[in-house]
């Protein structure tokens, strides 16, 4: 049995903090007469979460606030809300009352389950748990539009294409976007996301990476792959935006997002599936001076072999001949 001065030795001494779980579940427990459940735990550590609470906060004063003040159920004074008439009321009424929110909460919950809680994401769609840690995961627990931490902001994960365009649900129409981005989103209405929508689907008929000659080697929501028709080297791969745009800096976040994910695919099943491959290089033409002769966004990912070439050295600097080694 741990003693009072071996708990408190551990606190003050031994414990390695990478983060405040621990202090808050110790005083949860302590707070709990000596036992707490994970959940009673894990609300504790929420209320820690600033960016929740911030999060919240703005719910509160945008949307929840603003219905009951319109309404007259409450005043709003700075930064409190105060109940209407809550001095005329008795013990037995705020009893009644409170009865009443709560069972109005159960019936809603009872009747939305797991969706009460999806106006969180934008498209409205829900979005199960492990997918949305997949793609939190993936983009590294930090907003994939302005690059915030997940601990400086809540995270969401939103569509791409939003559901109700059309978008489907496969993770390459899936990103995390940090409250305020994904608030900015959604203050665009759908007459936007409906142009959005349009600008994506743009496609050139005379266009050879429109109106592609092979087979997809990949596909995501809005990039794709294909072999090279004249290839550096075996297994050289172009990867495209399916808009129609001639260069590289005309692309917009996602499609990056979507070009890299699918660079990182191909790279990882090319090694999986030809052990000569030992290296890779990545590059994008851009302008006619730099070499571009197709004019549709593409970028090269050329796998490498050790000795197919006799002097590697430099790799990309070869775009001049003669600067390439150094
Ligand atoms: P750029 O010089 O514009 O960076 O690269 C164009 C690339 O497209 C070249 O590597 C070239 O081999 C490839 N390419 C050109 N025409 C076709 C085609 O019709 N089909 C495919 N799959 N690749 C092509
Ligand atoms: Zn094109």
């Amino acid at each position: 049995m741990k003693s009072k001065e071996s708990i408190k030795k551990y606190i003050l001494q031994d414990m390695r903090m990478s983060h405040i779980y621990q202090p808050e579940m110790l005083m949860t427990i302590l707070d709990c007469g000596g036992k707490a459940t994970v959940e009673e735990i894990a609300k504790r550590l929420l209320s820690r979460d600033t960016s929740q609470i911030d999060y919240y906060g703005e719910r509160v004063k945008q949307m929840v606030g603003r219905v009951l003040v319109k309404n007259g159920i409450v005043k709003k004074d700075k930064d409190i809300f105060e109940l209407t008439g809550f001095e005329e009321l008795t013990e037995p009424d705020i009893a009644e009352i409170r009865a009443d929110c709560e069972n109005a909460l159960n019936e809603f919950l009872k009747t939305r389950g797991d969706t009460a809680f999806s106006h969180r994401s934008k498209s409205s769609g829900y979005i199960s748990g492990s997918i949305r840690y997949r793609i939190l995961t993936r983009a590294r627990f930090r907003c994939e539009l302005c690059g915030i931490s997940a601990e400086d902001k809540a995270l969401e994960v939103d569509h791409i294409v939003p559901r109700n365009k059309d978008g489907s649900d496969d993770e390459s129409n899936l990103q995390a976007l940090c409250y305020s981005c994904n608030a900015m989103k959604r203050d665009t209405d759908s007459t936007d996301f409906r142009g959005w929508n349009e600008v994506y689907k743009h496609r050139e008929e005379s266009c050879i990476f429109c109106n592609v000659d092979r087979e997809l080697i990949a596909e995501n929501e809005l990039a794709y792959a294909f072999r090279d028709k004249f290839p550096v080297t075996d297994k050289h791969t172009l990867v495209v935006p399916k808009r129609h745009v001639p260069d590289y800096f005309d692309l917009y976040q996602p499609e990056l997002n979507a070009i890299n994910r699918l660079l990182a695919e191909i790279r990882e099943s090319l090694m999986l599936e030809d052990s000569t491959i030992t290296g890779f290089n990545v590059g994008t033409n851009i302008g006619e001076s730099s070499g571009q002769t197709v004019f549709h966004c593409h970028t090269h990912l050329i796998p490498r072999r050790d000795g197919d070439t006799d002097s590697p050295r430099g790799g990309v600097r070869g775009v001049i001949n003669d600067k390439q080694s150094y």
